[in-house]
């Protein structure tokens, strides 16, 4: 197996790499980076797990001159947590090559997204629909985005944004590279790539043996009304790390997740009833390790990939087998184990065989001693994600300036690019700020790490200014970027 070198990636590349532990490509990344890196277009059968956002992002991070301020590569994505999350993946492979690269998305105010186009923005990550508008107020200008990558492209076919998507591909110019990664290939994505790519090479991996063969599976039966007691006799036993409960509907997540809540299980609901803020307040959350439990619908985990899931738990049984395989793609990511545990009623045995049949595996009856020899889990350290602003006063009094009084002015939060990992401490992103506005430290205030990016909070009037005049700046040699976070 060839290494990132090997691969031809640029040594600040790999290092970036290295520091996140990725020892080896996948097999994705094995076949696509040496195509791209060529300049040649590729077309990707991956899913959500196989490392295809490296796969793609690599290689476009390589092409981006960092010292050139004009857009030089766009990826499109189908949804807004992906966008994120494919963002924050290129801010950490890139970090050290100084790429610049902003998320623009439905949900979250324009005018801010537009500041921080107009500061910057060598990658853009973007939503269909925010992409669309932003060209069309001028905002964003495709002229010089050479290298163009369609995310998840039978995800925006299923979703209608395939003209807009054209379109988009319309005001790239015509000598790009394009790159489109998608897990089917119905005919709309076949034509498309036949007119807008330039003689394409095709890579297909399979996601089951990046999912299914790292991930030991195991079933509980019981009847529906024993099934919350059942699930917390898992929860008890197996300890995970982080986990995510799969619910069938809406109204089963809410009454899932008040239930567990009542027993003293904390665990936090995420579907398609909620407000973009506050699914994006829950993900972020459960990303960070914060929260280590998740009820959700299939429709709001899609496409998420919450690396740090031990556990996948099927509190209902998928409708198919193809959802099964999906959901517990989310645990066993590269190079590490997961545990999945399916709860059935005595008449979901039959269910149970045809999922067993087409993913082809095992699937053992579970019981508390499944998990006996297993060592205690490791919570994640809270330095990495402390917890809530509240829970942080005054315990770590020099984590943050003190709170002012409720009647002193609302307040912004803002979310900074860089955290932890970029060896960035509290201290630091309040001089930033400071350092570059009129603020005093008093108005800086609850400053909260995490290991990619961090959230400060400001006077609310005086939130675009800091985003505007901090944006860009260097604090101990790391760059900071700066933006409101989603209301
Ligand atoms: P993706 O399929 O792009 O959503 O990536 C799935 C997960 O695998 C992400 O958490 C990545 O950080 C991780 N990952 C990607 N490539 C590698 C690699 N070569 N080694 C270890 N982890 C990886």
């Amino acid at each position: 197996m060839a290494t990132f070198k090997e691969l031809g990636l640029a040594d600040e590349l790999v290092e970036a790499l290295e520091q996140l532990g990725y020892e080896s490509p996948t097999p994705i990344q094995e076949q696509a980076i040496p195509e791209l890196l060529q300049g040649k277009d590729v077309i990707g059968q991956a899913q959500t797990g196989t490392g295809k956002t490296a796969a793609f992002g690599l290689p476009l991070l390589q092409y981006v001159d960092p010292s050139m301020e004009e857009v030089q590569a766009l990826v499109l994505t189908p949804t807004r947590e992906l966008c994120i999350q494919v963002t924050q993946a290129l801010r950490a492979y890139g970090e050290r090559k100084g790429v610049d690269v902003v998320a623009v998305f439905g949900g979250a105010p324009i005018r801010d997204q537009q500041t921080r186009l107009r500061s910057g923005g060598q990658v853009v990550v973007g939503t269909v629909g925010r992409v669309m508008d932003l060209m069309s107020r001028h905002s964003l200008m495709l002229d010089d985005a050479r290298f163009v990558v369609l995310d998840e492209a039978d995800e925006m076919l299923d979703l209608g944004f395939f003209e807009d998507v054209e379109k988009i591909l319309a005001r790239c110019p015509g000598g790009r590279q394009t790159a489109l990664f998608s897990a089917t290939m119905p005919p709309p994505i076949k034509k498309l790539a036949e007119s807008g790519m330039y003689d394409p090479v095709t890579i297909k991996v399979k996601a089951a043996t990046l999912t299914i063969d790292t991930v030991e599976q195991f079933f509980v039966e019981a009847s529906d009304r024993d099934k919350p007691d059942a699930l917390a006799e898992v929860l008890k036993a197996e300890r995970p790390e982080q986990a995510i409960i799969f619910v069938r509907t809406k109204i089963g997540a809410d009454r899932l997740s008040r239930r567990l809540n009542d027993k003293g299980v904390r665990v936090k609901a995420l579907h398609g009833d909620m407000s973009q803020g506050s699914r994006d307040g829950v993900m972020i959350a459960f990303k960070g390790g914060r929260d280590r439990l998740l009820v959700a619908t299939d429709i709001a985990a899609r496409g998420l990939d919450i690396s740090g899931v031990s556990h996948v738990i099927n509190y209902d049984l998928p409708n198919s087998p193809e959802v099964y395989v999906h959901r517990i793609g989310r645990t066993g990511r590269v190079g590490r184990s997961g545990r999945a545990i399916t709860l059935i009623t005595p008449k979901q045995q039959r269910d149970l065989e045809a999922i067993r049949k087409h993913a082809n595996t095992d699937i053992e009856p579970w019981s508390a001693t499944t998990n006996g020899d297993r060592p205690q889990v490791k919570v994640p350290p809270v330095e990495s994600e402390p917890p809530r602003d509240e829970e942080l006063q005054p315990r770590r009094p020099r984590h943050t300036k003190p709170r002012r009084a409720p009647d002193q002015g609302a307040r912004a939060k803002l979310i900074v690019g860089a955290g932890l990992g970029a060896g960035l401490e509290p201290k630091d992103v309040i001089e930033a700020i400071v350092a570059n506005t009129e603020l005093d430290g008093e108005d800086v205030q609850n400053v909260r790490m995490l290991e990619r990016f961090s959230f400060v909070e400001v006077p609310r009037d005086r939130a675009d200014d800091v985003v505007a005049k901090v944006n860009g700046k260097r604090v101990r040699d790391v760059p900071i970027t700066l933006e409101v976070a989603g209301r």
